[in-house]
């Protein structure tokens, strides 16, 4: 059962992490040959490149030029029983001996969707794909489908992955936000199709008023209001209490579906943010920390519209499929990995987190740096702001601030200490104190390193 380090102390090794003769530098220009910008998935790079991962064990990963560094990434938050876990790993070799993929269905399938059905009060059925992005679209369409509606609304800033109608208003900026209380929908990517925008309301989050107005003027040509409850991208701002469960009341007086993008917030509670915040929402998409480390997405919801998918009456209102979909080595490691994430491992997990968000904190306050780890739990985005962030506008950082955390990224990992190089954080179980304490370390060092900016100094408290 993991509950925190089993180590005393975590030693942190300054390393000069991005060298141009590192073996790193040397895949990445090769990468380049092959893919475009080096990558597949775009928020990888950063620069002047990122470091290539050979192997991980629990909260420490060593890159190729032999590095161990602690990981609090963790795939980007997915990872939360850190690497190798010995239940996941011999789940999965156990089927990897039995075969990876089948046209059939396997005992696995049932049993994570047991699980989870048990576990989360708004899930009653589920259905697995491959990725959060599936998730989120199947979640769509089983909306529009079950509405008989075609728009959706979804909250500025929030992203939920490259579906084309939910790739709106994530990185709108001011120059084309429009007013506060009625975001302009605009396209967060190219390669949309010209007419996909006028599906898309996009609202504000934690601004009932203006919900209520939007939802007042759109509501009946609304399938879904999709949100997530602790939005990463936006800067994790907190759901004001009882907003969540205000949009729970006023898309079922309008007889729209309350859908969850649960791909990150999952992690936060034993019935994800949800079990947190209230919404208790129509459909859920889940993602990241239930594949217990393999590719996974699914859609999980009321019966009555999950039933949308059934094919034992009649032919499936939608139809959905997926070659790879509740594969059962994905399976497996969810099913392994859910398991052990009891309500005490949860608690536990996110004590440590709330540590070393107030460690973190209290180390810019003495700095006089203005800047705070938001988020709740084991979650966490590194804000240049001592202000609340209660919306996505609240959480826009200037392109210096941008800059320093990049910068912060980059002295961490020559610290021993790997980050998102945007400032998003995500914490697993096999940390405690030990690590906290690693981190704080570096943190530390790093500030110091890097000097006061002006643009966020205030006053060191005395
Ligand atoms: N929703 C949220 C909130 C996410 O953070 C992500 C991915 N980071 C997605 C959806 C998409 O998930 P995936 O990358 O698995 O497609």
């Amino acid at each position: 059962m993991p509950s925190g380090s089993d180590e005393t102390a975590v030693t942190v090794q300054p390393v000069s992490s991005l060298s141009p003769t590192s073996e790193s530098a040397h895949l990445f220009e090769e990468a380049c040959r092959y893919l475009p910008g080096g990558t597949s998935r775009l928020h990888i790079y950063s620069k002047p490149f990122p470091i290539y991962a050979r192997s991980g064990r629990g909260c420490r990963l060593t890159d190729v030029d032999g590095v161990e560094r602690i990981d609090f990434l963790n795939n980007m938050t997915s990872l939360i029983l850190g690497h190798g876990n010995p239940h996941v790993s011999r789940a999965v070799m156990d089927q990897l001996g039995r075969g990876v993929a089948f046209s059939e269905p396997t005992e696995q399938e049932v049993a994570l969707a047991k699980l989870l059905v048990e576990r989360v009060p708004s899930i009653e059925s589920i259905r697995f794909a491959n990725s959060g992005t599936e998730a989120v679209m199947l979640a769509v369409k089983l909306a529009r489908a079950f509405t008989g509606r075609s728009r959706i609304a979804k909250f500025e800033g929030f992203y939920h992955g490259y579906y084309d109608y939910v790739q709106f208003s994530f990185a709108s900026t001011s120059e084309n936000w429009g007013a506060a209380d009625t975001p302009r929908t605009v396209p967060s990517s190219g390669g949309l199709a010209d007419s996909a925008g006028a599906e898309v309301l996009t609202l504000p989050f934690n601004d009932r008023e203006a919900v209520e107005s939007l939802l007042d003027q759109h509501g009946s040509s609304l399938a879904a209001v999709l949100c997530d409850p602790l939005c990463n991208r936006a800067g994790y701002p907190r759901p004001a209490d009882g907003f969540l469960d205000y949009l729970r009341e006023v898309t079922r007086a309008y007889g729209i579906l309350l859908i969850f993008d649960e791909i990150v917030s999952f992690r936060l509670g034993y019935c994800g943010g949800q079990g947190i915040y209230g919404g208790d929402p129509d459909l859920t998409a889940l993602g990241k920390i239930i594949g217990g480390g393999l590719p996974i997405g699914a859609t999980g919801g009321r019966a009555d519209v999950m039933a949308l998918l059934d094919p034992t009456q009649h032919p499936p209102a939608i139809i959905s499929g997926g070659t790879f979909s509740g594969n059962p080595l994905t399976m497996a490691a969810g099913l392994a990995a859910m398991e052990q994430l009891t309500p005490a491992v949860l608690e536990q997990l996110n004590a440590v987190g709330e540590e070393l968000r107030s460690r973190s904190n209290a180390v810019f306050k003495v700095a006089g740096v203005r800047a705070q780890l938001s988020g709740a739990g084991s979650l966490y985005r590194i804000m240049c702001t001592d202000q609340p962030i209660d919306n996505y506008r609240a959480s826009i950082q200037t392109a210096e601030a941008i800059a320093w955390i990049a910068e912060l990224y980059r002295q961490l990992l020559d610290r021993g200490v790997i980050i998102y190089h945007q400032g998003s954080i995500a914490l697993s179980t096999p940390m405690g104190t030990p690590e906290v304490d690693a981190f704080m370390g570096a943190l530390e060092q790093s500030v110091e390193r890097m000097g006061k900016p002006t643009w966020l100094k205030k006053s060191p408290v005395s």
